[in-house]
């Protein structure tokens, strides 16, 4: 089995990011991240150092807005000060959000230009009909990764396991926009295992460690790990469980696969946002 890692194409990622953000400095420009946390759990921090990490190996500034426990109008207050402040060059609403408030209405505070992880549903719908505007990092990381590691896509079936806006429904339209055969699964999706096994390419992104056992792989299929979990010990764990390994033909860890991916496209983004 291959094991499809993130950290070769991640460096590769930072190296250009980092020439260019250098550049921008050169002429007085510094990129800068502004990261809006709403909530304090475990996945909310770890993914929130991840970042302000990538942001340091490439000369992006990440300051990081803590409003915990805010209410909607408090974030999407925020959100447009932002926006309007021109030293800032890239947006990030922190995801999970706290019950009752959605990012999709939240994020259309965000201008589509500073949108750099996709969030507004104006990124969204240009993604989808093909005109310019930031993707999502963590969907543009899992077509990255599967390009990087040379996995062919065109008439193959793909399984997406999760439909967040963040996420699975991005990926599954970057999916059918390489001409793979594409089936979106979710909480309510019935014999989840049946629909599974069919896929050639499976990709999980449902945020639940374990879901998806070697039952649910076909022989020789890719399986991508998009979940990050954080257990009750402190680890990181994905949504795939170890024992894949058995029948898949190549998986991407957790860590250590789509992750650094993510993050270094992020601040690719952000500099692309700060060059104009
Ligand atoms: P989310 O908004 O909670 O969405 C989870 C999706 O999974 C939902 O569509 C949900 O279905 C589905 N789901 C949950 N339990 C399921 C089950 N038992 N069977 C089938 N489907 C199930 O999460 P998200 O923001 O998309 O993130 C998903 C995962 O990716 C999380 O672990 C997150 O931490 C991780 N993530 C990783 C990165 C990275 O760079 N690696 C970046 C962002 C997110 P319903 O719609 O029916 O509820």
């Amino acid at each position: 089995m291959r094991l499809l890692l993130g950290k070769e194409l991640a460096a590769d990622l930072r190296a250009v990011t980092a020439g260019r953000s250098a550049e921008l400095r050169d002429t007085g420009r510094q990129p800068r991240l502004a990261v809006v946390t709403a909530s304090a759990d475990e996945a909310t921090g770890w993914y929130v150092r991840s970042l302000a990490s990538a942001a340091g190996k490439v000369g992006v500034r990440c300051d990081v807005v803590d409003l915990v426990g805010s209410a909607a109008g408090v974030l999407e207050a925020a959100l447009s000060k932002l926006t309007e402040d021109r030293g800032v060059h890239g947006i990030v609403l922190a995801t999970p959000l706290p019950d009752g408030t959605r990012l999709a209405a939240l994020a259309g505070a965000i201008d589509p230009a500073k949108d750099v992880d996709g969030a507004n549903p104006v990124s969204l719908g240009r993604i989808m009909t093909g005109l310019p505007a930031f993707a999502p990092a963590t969907a543009a990381a899992v077509l990255a990764l599967l390009d990087h590691h040379q996995v062919a896509l065109a008439g193959r079936r793909a399984v997406v396991v999760g439909r967040s806006a963040v996420v699975g429904k991005p990926l599954a339209h970057l999916l059918l926009d390489r001409d793979a055969t594409v089936t979106i699964c979710h909480s309510r999706t019935r014999e989840l295992a049946a629909v599974c096994v069919e896929a050639e390419v499976l990709v999980v992104a449902a945020g639940r460690a374990g879901l998806i056992g070697p039952e649910y792989v076909g022989a020789g299929a890719t399986v991508i790990d998009v979940g990050t979990n954080v257990t009750a010990s402190g680890e990181l764990v994905g949504d795939v469980d170890p024992a894949v390994e058995q029948v898949a033909g190549a998986l991407s860890p957790v860590p250590g696969g789509v992750g650094p991916v993510t993050t270094a496209l992020l601040m690719r983004h952000v500099v692309e946002s700060a060059a104009g």
